[in-house]
């Protein structure tokens, strides 16, 4: 067998591989496995690729810089994902999507420099007719792509690090500069798959680098899931893009079941934040931003840790409600810790995970995995509300955003609209932060002044620790 076609049968089976781990990562029970699947493929898929460009020919010194970049980008990628907390992991996320962008771009302008931009002796284009047409609407939409991709992660990476702030940018007609700049990048491929010139190619990527870090920037915080979901869908189009351009098919697959999956976990995102898809594709359109009002609720009443473990041995029914705060807190295992001490007591203790608590999706999932807390007691927001008002105590850990009553029943609130666990109805909720600062949408929570609420105040673990201990 040559080795080009070992690499294409190479290529199916990571693909499968790729698919198998899509399917794995769907279930808590099975997301190891998927994991496996998934660093299997991409072995595979790395060692024909590199077999195939090596088989091809390399002119001299080319198989040191493959070598050299694999090497390097190893020991990046296994540094980075060593040493990275789990808090820091949205903005990882971020960043190496900007990485797959500036990749398409690159691809992209390659292409261009390699076919378009080179005459043959004779004169005339190296590709001919419809093959250089296609060739330059390959190059220009994979630029476009890329380009929207690099600059708009690097805003999403920025704001997710809280190096800026993460209020939406509202430019006057910010609505008609996206569409205008979509209207202008349709006009310009038309002209460069007509004529294809490096000046189109320069304004094209720098439209598409302006429009991507206007859409990121124009969204505001309560919506950056959305972002960074659709961030991942962009750069599996980037890669499909970069795909066509290369002539490799995994590239195409894989960049497409990245762009198809990162497309339905935005519109799944969505739904459960009760937003339109559209409007924060399109970088919050319609979206009027209505302004966070400082509103006086009143008094907070305390708690020390002493009384909630009183309050928590005379309970036969607890929710956990976590947020971003227990990711900070490391509180997980200490969360963990006293759910067992609770059931071992008899005490039925269940958790209730928002769909968007902490800051990416599956988050405060993978933390309860991770501190062994069994799955059959970590239940979905949708199959927990019900609930809330039949239990006696609920345990908020650094929660915000995602219990706040004004969601619900404020519709000038910035995040109308957006269902929430309704922790309020039960008979006690304890919520555990250090301050009364808001959460990362900036809006104040009411529940914190309802006369069921109780702030137990402090580092999460600590507290939770403190609580272990009187119990
Ligand atoms: P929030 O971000 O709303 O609030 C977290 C709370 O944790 C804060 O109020 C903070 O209060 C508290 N906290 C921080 N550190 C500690 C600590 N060490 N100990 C105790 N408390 C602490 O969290 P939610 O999970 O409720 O909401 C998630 C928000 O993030 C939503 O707005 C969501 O839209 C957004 N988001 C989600 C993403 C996702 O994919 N899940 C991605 C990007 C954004 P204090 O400072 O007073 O301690």
């Amino acid at each position: 067998m040559s080795v080009a076609s070992a690499a294409v049968a190479a290529y199916i089976v990571a693909g499968l591989l790729f698919i198998l781990s899509l399917a794995g990562l769907s279930r808590h029970e099975s997301a190891k496995v998927g994991n496996s699947f998934g660093i299997a493929g991409m072995f595979l898929a790395l060692a024909a690729t590199v077999a195939l460009v090596v088989d091809r020919g390399l002119p001299g010194g080319s198989a040191v810089l493959i070598a050299v970049a694999v090497a390097a980008g190893a020991a990046i990628g296994l540094w980075r994902a060593r040493s990275v907390p789990m808090t820091g992991m949205p903005e990882l996320i971020a960043m190496l999507h900007s990485f797959v962008g500036l990749a398409a771009v690159l691809v992209g302008w390659n292409g261009y420099l390699s076919v378009e931009g080179v005459a043959r002796s004779d004169g005339g284009p190296v590709l001919g007719g419809a093959e250089r047409g296609i060739h330059s609407a390959e190059v220009v939409i994979g630029v476009f792509i890329g380009a929207v991709t690099f600059t708009g992660s690097i805003v999403a990476f920025l704001k997710l690090s809280a190096r800026i702030k993460s209020n939406p940018l509202m430019l006057p007609g910010r609505n008609w500069l996206n569409l205008g700049a979509l209207v202008v990048f349709a006009v310009l491929t038309v002209v460069f798959v007509i004529e294809p010139s490096v000046g189109v190619l320069a304004v094209v990527t720098v439209l598409a680098l302006a429009l991507g870090w206007h859409l990121v920037a124009s969204i505001g915080g309560g919506d950056m899931p959305v972002v960074v979901s659709m961030l991942n869908s962009y750069s599996g189009w980037a890669a499909a893009a970069s795909g066509f351009l290369l002539g490799n098919d995994l590239l195409i697959i894989t960049g497409a079941l990245v762009g198809s999956s990162g497309a339905y976990l935005s519109y799944i995102m969505c739904r459960a934040m009760n937003r339109s898809f559209l409007s924060v594709i399109a970088g919050g359109f319609g979206n009027e931003g209505s302004a966070a009002v400082d509103r006086d609720y009143g008094e907070h009443t305390e708690i020390t840790a002493e009384s909630a473990a009183e309050l928590l041995a005379n309970a036969s029914s607890v929710v956990i409600t976590p947020g971003y705060g227990m990711a900070v807190a490391q509180a997980q295992s200490a969360v963990a810790e006293l759910t067992r001490h609770l059931r071992d007591k008899g005490v039925d203790v269940r958790f209730g995970i928002h769909p968007v608590a902490g800051r990416l999706p599956g988050h405060m999932n993978v933390l309860l995995a991770e501190a062994k807390v069994p799955y059959d007691i970590v239940l979905e927001m949708d199959e927990i509300n019900d609930d809330l008002a039949d239990t006696d105590v609920v345990l908020v850990i650094g929660a915000n955003d995602t219990v706040n009553p004004a969601a619900t029943e404020d519709p000038s609130s910035p995040i109308a609209g957006m269902p929430v666990l309704r922790v309020w109805e039960a008979r006690e909720v304890i919520v555990f932060k250090r301050s009364m600062n808001t959460g990362y949408a900036g809006v104040q929570n009411p529940l914190f002044f309802r006369d069921n609420s109780r702030m137990l105040f402090g580092d999460a673990r600590e507290r939770v620790e403190d609580i272990l201990r009187a119990l």
